[in-house]
């Protein structure tokens, strides 16, 4: 299998169903003879005491995988290693930021996990309990996430570009015992300052957690307030020694919770077991992402987000890789930082987003050929829409196979790419790929909620139930938001929706065309256009305001905000509307982190609106992108959308 015949083809080609004839058998298997095949697949994984039943699927849509099953997520990223593999790196953490580089071999990551789980627990922290962690890319941050997992709390990771109004919503549903957090991150150079906005973030949430225990980088000085603040550097020196054991927990046990924009503008804490994800991650590793021991991984992504838990933390460490974590800029010190750590590595496999590739590609393309790259063996992307260019621009850079995937928080893993580690398989262009093996993929019909059946037909992309091992088990603590969020009965069969349109091929490749309600990708960074506009209306002078997604060049979209001033007599020139405007980006700085700031807040006179009130949002995203409308016949005033479609001109102009 060293050899891969990897190629991608257009829409165009002839069928390929040679080739998948094993991988089809696999994921039949995986739907058809479910219990057998995810049986085999726990094989994958350390258990204390083995499970009972594969898969309760009594209470639908709830799955319990492995019941009965005890395991810990810990112990099988770390403590298991120790036996073969004690001294081979594990976590390899490297700053541009700070100039830091740092190799933990599994010894010394069992050590310092140990340590953090110590200080935890005296902190207060005992198994089901939270620990909400808010922290740069610093390898403290994946002590805590493995310590908690050891010690069997729940932990939930805030992504660090997000401000106290994100913060403290988060810290109030999930009510932690304990915050994990930092005195600053960096980034491009310039600290940022995390402490002063967990402050505020607590002072805001109507949960207080009983503790923070900080790290203190030396970047920015911290004010602690006594009796709740800790810091990391001395409870470390006093756990130095100190065993903590891996709490055997039951596989359907709580590991973490993680928040994701949906439609609604209250963000949704993602659940997730123990058993079912260690499974799926380690099956994910062999069959999609082919890591051996001994290898290293490179994921560019971030723990704040799914595929930093899933292929910065879990993933790689279950399967005895080392895994690198990165805090800085892909162009800085300059665009070949990346590959220079690929070389240095020996990184084999690579994972990213397609937005880190096209500030790349903007870069001299000499970086790509000055590094060896011998050792990688393939680049995974996902999060967004791979476009063409950007493949092909990557593809003949690197020499070696992309491998675009499409899946979700909600999933924890891949649900459509192509599982090389069982056959090795074509990609299309602009297609993710097929369903991996345990997601049993439908299209399903908007207006008739049918199962659309052939090919080249656009439905909502659809699991039907159970979903595999590794998906949300539900909302954290909303079982009904769960239950009417996600799921659908049709005809026969309940169905969980991805919230995502996309057509399937002869072959059975599927093409992802966006998303079928409000939430946007900025840069593979998921974001609720609501949540956006419930933070814009918290200005004083805004008395209504719409955020679409508008198509990015770069970004692959970003936020565009149209708002209704409630006095709007002071903004006659564009110094007195750009001033507004400022400030609009300024309080969604403060209130939600930069990430989700709109790319303008333009001011119009009134929203193009129904004339029963109802925004027309797609018409306005349309206008912004300078589409055409379409049907606009239930419309009350059609200047509100010429006012759009002339501001947003105007500010295209050069
Ligand atoms: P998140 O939960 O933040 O990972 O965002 C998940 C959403 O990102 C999906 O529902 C899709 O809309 C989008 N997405 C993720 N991966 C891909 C991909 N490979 N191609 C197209 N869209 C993707």
């Amino acid at each position: 299998m060293d050899t891969h015949n990897y190629e991608f083809s257009s829409k165009t080609d002839k069928p390929r169903r040679a080739w998948m004839s094993r991988y089809a058998e696999f994921h039949r298997r995986s739907i058809t003879d479910r219990e057998a095949f995810w049986a085999e697949q726990a094989q994958l994984i350390d258990w204390q005491q083995a499970p009972k039943q594969i898969c309760d699927y009594s209470n639908p849509p709830f799955a319990r995988w492995y019941v009965g099953g005890t395991t810990n997520l810990c112990h099988n990223a770390v403590d298991r290693h120790l036996k073969d593999r004690a001294d081979q790196a594990a976590l390899i953490y490297v700053s541009t930021e700070t100039d830091e580089e740092k190799t933990y071999s599994f010894r010394e990551l069992h050590a310092e996990v140990q340590r953090m789980a110590a200080s935890l627990l005296e902190l207060g922290v005992r198994s089901g309990d939270r620990v909400l962690i808010y922290m740069p890319m610093i390898a403290e941050a994946a002590f805590a996430m493995l310590a908690c997992a050891r010690i069997g709390a729940i932990h939930s990771v805030v992504f660090g570009g997000f401000a106290s109004g994100s913060l403290a919503s988060r810290i109030e549903d999930a009510e932690p015992k304990v915050v994990v957090s930092a005195d600053a991150g960096s980034r491009g150079g310039k600290v940022v300052a995390y402490k002063p906005l967990l402050d505020e973030a607590i002072r805001l949430s109507k949960h207080k957690p009983a503790a923070a225990l900080l790290v203190d980088r030396g970047l920015s000085p911290m004010d602690l307030t006594a009796g709740r603040d800790h810091l990391w550097g001395p409870l470390r020196e006093k756990h130095l020694n100190t065993p903590v054991p891996c709490e055997w927990v039951d596989a359907t046990h709580i590991s973490y919770t993680l928040y994701t924009s949906g439609t609604t503008g209250k963000p949704k804490g993602v659940q997730r077991d123990t058993g079912g994800y260690a499974v799926a991650l380690a099956a994910s590793m062999k069959y999609i992402f082919e890591g051996k021991p001994g290898e290293t991984y490179f994921s560019t992504s971030d723990i704040g987000w799914v595929v930093g838990h899933s292929y910065i933390v879990y993933g790689p460490l279950i399967a005895g890789m080392a895994t690198i974590m990165y805090e800085g800029l892909p162009i800085r010190p300059d665009a070949g930082i990346w590959w220079q750590l690929v070389e240095k590595y020996k990184v084999s496999r690579m994972f990213s987003a397609p937005t880190a590739v096209r500030v790349l590609k903007k870069q001299d393309p000499a970086f790509l050929k000055k590094y060896d790259l011998s050792s990688l063996k393939a680049l995974y992307l996902a999060g967004e829409p791979l476009d063409e260019p950007t493949a092909q621009w990557i593809s003949q850079g690197l020499g070696v196979p992309i491998i675009d995937n499409y899946w979700q928080t909600e999933t924890g893993w891949p649900i459509l790419t192509i599982a090389n580690g069982v056959e090795k398989a074509p990609s299309k262009f602009g297609s993710p790929g097929v369903p991996m093996y345990g997601y049993d993929v439908k299209l399903i019909s908007e207006s008739t909620g049918e199962e659309l059946t052939g090919p080249d037909q656009k439905g909502v992309v659809a699991i039907e139930g159970p979903l595999p091992p590794g998906c949300m088990q539900t909302v954290w603590r909303d079982d009904a938001r769960f239950v009417n969020t996600y799921w659908k009965s049709i005809p026969g069969k309940l169905v969980y929706s991805t919230f995502d349109w996309g057509i399937r091929d002869k072959d059975g490749y599927f093409f992802i065309l966006g998303r079928t309600d409000d939430v946007i990708n900025v840069a593979g960074h998921r974001l609720g256009t609501r949540e956006i506009e419930e933070c814009i209306s918290g200005h004083p002078n805004v008395a209504e305001v719409a955020v679409v997604g508008v198509a990015d060049q770069l970004k692959g979209q970003v936020a565009m905000a149209f708002a209704v001033a409630k006095d709007a007599s002071g903004l006659t020139s564009d110094a007195a509307r750009l001033k507004l405007e400022g400030e609009v980006m300024k309080l969604v700085d403060s209130q939600l982190g930069a990430v989700a700031r709109p790319s303008r807040v333009f001011f119009v006179n009134l929203l193009p609106k129904t004339r029963s009130g109802k925004l027309l949002r797609r018409a306005l995203q349309a206008v912004a992108e300078g589409r055409d409308p379409g049907d606009l016949t239930t419309m009350d005033d059609p200047a509100a959308l010429q006012q759009v479609r002339e501001l947003v001109g105007a500010a295209a102009k050069p």
